[in-house]
């Protein structure tokens, strides 16, 4: 299937979402709450875009907007640019000091006025939801997002240590912003008011996980996990791959 972005032929998969097009064909649409592996969320609205349909256009957020045949995108129009600007503006207002959002404003020449600036807000959190899709796909939902208007954040039941958190960081890796504070001293982990003891590695000695993550992993895959790191991990598949080379082509 054809789909026109900003002036150039794309062919579709089908089933696939404007993003999911846009990203595989390298177009940049920005975006802060859509990842590789996850459904689109439609949260930040970053991602919005102008689609043509017949003579009309419309504004749709392309993380979930399906693709169809003869689809006509632009991605920087102008009326797109303001939209994301005022976007953008919002977001610095939220999280005055992130500088992740920093960053952003900057690229997209965002200023906000000085007495709208409250540089004493401490938030990071652009409440994108994709911490909690993360925990919700490692099986344990144990944070979500709760209260409503300006109270609304993510969060542990009742801001308690979650008996079902398995400290595996899941969410503080996905989090665009950096807004989840996971440290990692003296091999204990400590993230949602909870602290957990790591696993060293049975090859480098790091610590690279927590007893509850293993132990959540072994309960899902039924059999026992080798204490191996990531690192250590490819090290070993990368000898392995040239170990079989060398056997089936000789020296190289
Ligand atoms: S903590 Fe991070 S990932 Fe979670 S909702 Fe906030 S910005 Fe999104």
């Amino acid at each position: 299937m054809k789909v026109i972005i900003n002036n150039i032929e794309y062919e579709g998969l089908p089933g696939e979402t404007l993003m999911e097009l846009a990203k595989r064909n390298k177009v940049n649409i920005p975006n802060l709450c859509h990842k590789e592996g996850f459904e689109g969320q439609g949260r930040c609205r970053l991602c919005m875009v102008e689609a043509r349909e017949g003579n009309k256009t419309k504004i749709v957020s392309a993380c979930v907007y399906p693709i169809h045949d003869g689809l006509e995108v632009n991605t920087d129009s102008e009326k797109i640019r303001a939209m994301r600007k005022n976007i953008i503006l919002l977001l610095l207002l939220k999280t005055p000091n992130n500088e992740y959002i920093k960053k952003l404003a900057e690229e997209y020449d965002v200023k906000a006025p000085e007495r709208y600036m409250d540089f004493s807000i401490n938030e990071n959190c652009i409440l994108c939801g994709l911490c909690v899709k993360a925990c919700e796909k490692m099986g344990t939902s144990a944070i979500s997002l709760v209260n409503r208007g300006t109270g609304k954040k993510v969060s542990t039941p009742f801001d308690d240590p979650s008996k079902d958190c398995i400290g595996c960081g899941a969410c503080a890796q996905v989090c665009p912003t950096n807004a989840i504070t996971m440290t990692e001293a003296n091999g204990v982990r400590t993230i949602w008011n909870k602290e957990f003891k790591m696993v060293q590695c049975s090859i480098c000695n790091k610590h690279y996980t927590t007893e509850e993550a293993l132990d959540f992993i072994e309960s899902r895959l039924g059999n026992e996990e080798e204490k191996v790191c990531d690192t250590c991990r490819k090290k070993i598949i990368s000898e392995k791959f040239k170990e079989s080379y060398k056997n089936i082509f000789g020296q190289p």
